[in-house]
């Protein structure tokens, strides 16, 4: 049986529904062998999934997903393989959960004043290590005034609705220099999903690189052949190894479980290559999907 890898996941610590524990679970029911926590903006379930992983003989590889900020985009920059000790990591993570659960707080006044409970609405979110907008999506579906989260985006959160509060990043370009400073592998996070001309996502990935960035998810759970195709070119033009995996964050998207991911196209080096043999054994794990 193949072995597979997966390098975007998300944990309870941010706005996944699994421990770290459970998600080792999981991962260890579906085969991976090779596995990243990458919670939003905080490394604080890298220590449990650690043990979780060497239990169920799992590689684990520290990560983190951070957000940023890139002509008043947000932009999301994973880190793989960084240390989690490294002060000026910590500190930046904490300054992001302050700043995050500022913007969690400013959001319960706006959903009150549009006549919703906020606050119970931000309970979960307020909760969490690292707050986020999705943990209020859910209380919202939960609350049955949304459908699913995606309606809960667009009816209430997005920019333009009633709860939307804008978010204050540093700029991407700072949070390479944070993943770089502390051991890490940048890699820019799903590029197929910003709102973005094609040339924009050009000039995106060149500063992205310029910024010392290393990889780019070219294949992730759920992103189309045409998609695909057009981040592997971005990848093979400013010479960024391929990262890959699920960005999962619950058990009941059944297509997208954990170690999900098509194989990389031809030209593509695997980030797995950067990632080292204390971190990757084995290269042959790199075999795409299913
Ligand atoms: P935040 O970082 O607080 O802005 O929350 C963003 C998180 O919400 C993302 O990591 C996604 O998991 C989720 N999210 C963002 N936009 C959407 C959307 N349109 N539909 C569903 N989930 C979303
Ligand atoms: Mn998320
Ligand atoms: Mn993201
Ligand atoms: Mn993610």
């Amino acid at each position: 049986m193949s072995q597979r890898i997966d390098l975007h996941t998300h944990s309870h610590y941010s706005d996944g529904a699994l421990s770290p524990d459970e998600l080792a679970a999981g991962a260890a029911a579906r085969d991976v062998a090779l596995l990243a926590l990458t919670d939003h903006d905080t490394v604080a379930g890298c220590d449990a999934a650690r043990s979780a992983c060497a239990a169920r003989a799992i590689h684990f590889v520290p990560g983190v997903e951070l957000s940023s900020e890139w002509r008043g985009r947000e932009i999301h920059v994973i880190g793989l393989a960084v240390d989690p000790a490294q002060g000026g990591l910590r500190l930046h993570c904490d300054q992001m959960q302050e700043r995050r659960r500022r913007r969690i707080e400013r959001i319960a006044a706006k959903l009150d004043t549009a006549g919703l409970p906020g606050t119970d609405l931000t309970r979960s979110a307020l909760a969490a290590t690292s707050p986020t907008r999705s943990h209020i999506a859910h209380a919202l579906c939960a609350a049955g005034i949304a459908a699913n989260p995606e309606a809960a985006f667009e009816h209430w959160l997005a920019r333009g609705r009633p709860g939307h509060v804008a978010a204050e990043w540093e700029s991407m370009a700072h949070v390479v220099g944070r993943i770089v400073a502390a051991g890490g592998i940048p890699v820019l996070a799903h590029p197929h999903r910003y709102k973005v001309s094609n040339g924009q996502l050009r000039e995106l990935t060149g500063e992205f690189k310029r910024a010392g960035g290393v990889g780019i998810e070219v294949s992730l759970a759920g992103m189309g052949p045409g998609d695909r195709d057009r981040v592997a070119s971005l990848a093979r033009r400013f010479e960024l190894a391929g990262s890959f995996g699920s960005d999962y964050h619950h058990p009941g998207i059944p297509w997208r479980p954990l170690g999900r991911f098509d194989k990389l196209p031809d030209g593509v080096t695997p980030v797995t290559l950067h990632l080292g043999t204390a971190f990757c054994p084995t290269y042959a794990a790199v075999t795409g999907q299913s």
